[in-house]
């Protein structure tokens, strides 16, 4: 970290995150004063050298010049946190990673190259990880060179000064957006917004304000948005001056769109680029395995939008979206037996990406259900058309059960839940894993949740 020498900077949260800031900070020549509540997490920072300081003593906050919070720590809602509190008393700033990582970037040796690394960040509420991984993948494939990084990938402030030409890739969840004083890309990225972590955030309003916050002040050159929620179509209109304002890139999945300025959208599974009314290119994305849905069309159209503002040319991305895997976890094929397919999406936690999911395939035996978020299954509208039957997992799966519109079992376990979707599958039908909850109730992470369908689907393809 550059601009930090000879400070006192103290670092609450001492996970992956934390850990690599007090490195940063260390090596920039400032003093990282550490603190987490848990004292294993203590012990690992102390191993390597830092002090550990407890940051709500009296007086801790004297002579700090700013304290940064790991993302995985609520600051302000549902409750301030007591650290937090004590610095902003004491009247210090409070930052975190990210924008850290901004700071440096603005005063380091990288910009002193003619052509500095261009920053690309992606916020929003579903698709930030698949269009991450997916503009890294295009731009590794037109033989750029990329680093990913921030939420997915690696830590931001572990990151290689990148050579001439190079670009940066972050996913930026709002927790880290939130807290970041220096907020300075290139190019952003505004996939989508629906309710999720609203607990965090104290609702919609402080959600979105959020996320914008990427888009606020000088702002990025070039603004990439979703405008299919009036949040975007608002975010888009704030960034233009003037119609025909290259600024800003629209997308959508809902409608074409016209007229003046930049857009790029998908409709009946091709992907359009207009210039002020003149289509510029056309991309069939009905045959591409590693985005399917609407949701990866979306997904597909933010990442055109990026690539084409760091000038790659439209043949180029497409033949990109080719090579793509997909990323584990979401919409992932994990393989096929007698017709039956079967897609792990573990990673639909809330109710719009399980319904995104949903809407990505027909035949569907559902396995779904496990820790409700706020706001329950509102709004999950299960398209009887394309959801044969729901299996239920989960601590609450009677009541999560009893809230769905189609025909429900109650398993509780992934393993009755797979066997029974495996029991009743017919040839053309697709197991689906998209629980519209988190997974905390019985599995640590997503992952794990998915690994488990995963692990349970592979036995079942090498079974005789
Ligand atoms: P994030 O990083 O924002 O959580 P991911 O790319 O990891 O997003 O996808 C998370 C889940 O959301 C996936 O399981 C998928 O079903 C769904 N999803 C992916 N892209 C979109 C999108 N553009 N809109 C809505 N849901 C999406």
């Amino acid at each position: 970290v550059q601009g930090m020498g000879g400070l006192r900077v103290a670092v609450l949260g001492l996970g992956r995150s934390g850990l690599s800031a007090a490195r940063a900070l260390a090596a920039g020549g400032a003093e990282p004063l550490c603190w987490d509540d848990n004292p294993a997490a203590r012990a690992a920072a102390e191993a390597e050298g830092f002090e550990c300081l407890e940051l709500t003593k009296a007086g801790a906050f004297d002579n700090i010049a700013r304290l940064i919070v790991s993302p995985g720590i609520p600051h302000l809602y549902p409750t301030p946190n007591p650290v937090v509190a004590a610095a902003l008393a004491a009247g210090v700033p409070v930052d975190n990673d990210i924008g850290l990582f901004f700071q440096s970037f603005a005063t380091s040796e990288w910009n002193t190259f003619d052509v500095a690394p261009r920053i690309v960040a992606v916020t929003g509420s579903n698709g930030k990880s698949t269009t991450s991984a997916l503009i890294h993948h295009i731009l590794e494939h037109a033989g750029r060179n990329s680093q990913l990084a921030g939420n997915i990938g690696r830590g931001v402030l572990d990151i290689e000064p990148a050579p001439s030409g190079g670009v940066v890739v972050l996913e930026l969840s709002s927790y880290q957006t939130d807290l970041a004083r220096s907020l300075t890309p290139d190019v952003a990225v505004f996939t989508n917004l629906s309710p999720d972590h609203l607990d965090r955030h104290a609702g919609m309003g402080g959600y979105f304000a959020a996320k914008r916050r990427l888009f606020a002040e000088g702002g990025p050159d070039r603004a990439v948005i979703g405008v299919d929620e009036q949040e975007g179509t608002f975010l888009a209109g704030q960034l233009t001056e003037g119609a025909v304002d290259d600024r800003v890139i629209r997308v959508s999945v809902e409608r074409k769109l016209t007229g003046p300025g930049w857009q790029v959208f998908a409709r009946k599974g091709f992907l359009s680029e207009y210039r002020n009314g003149k289509q510029v290119a056309s991309i069939d994305l009905r045959n591409i395995a590693g985005l399917p849905g609407s949701h990866n069309h979306q997904n597909a159209c933010s990442a055109y939008g990026a690539c084409r503002s760091l000038g790659l040319a439209p043949k180029v991305i497409e033949a990109a979206f080719h090579s793509f895997g997909g990323l584990p976890h979401r919409s992932q094929t994990i393989g096929e037996k007698g017709g039956v397919r079967f897609v792990n999406d573990s990673k639909a936690t809330n109710v719009d990406s399980a319904a995104k999911a949903l809407a990505a395939f027909k035949n569907i035996r559902w396995i779904c259900g496990g820790l409700e978020k706020e706001g329950g299954l509102d709004g999950l509208q299960e398209p009887s058309a394309s959801v044969r039957k729901a299996y239920v997992i989960g601590r609450e799966a009677a009541g999560f059960a009893m809230q769905l519109s189609v025909e429900a079992e109650v398993c509780t376990t992934m393993q009755a839940a797979v066997a029974a979707a495996i029991k009743d599958a017919e040839e053309g039908d697709v197991v689906l894993l998209a629980p519209a909850a988190a997974s905390f109730d019985q599995y640590d992470s997503f992952e794990k949740r998915g690994d488990d369908f995963a692990r349970l689907v592979k036995e079942h393809l090498s079974a005789d």
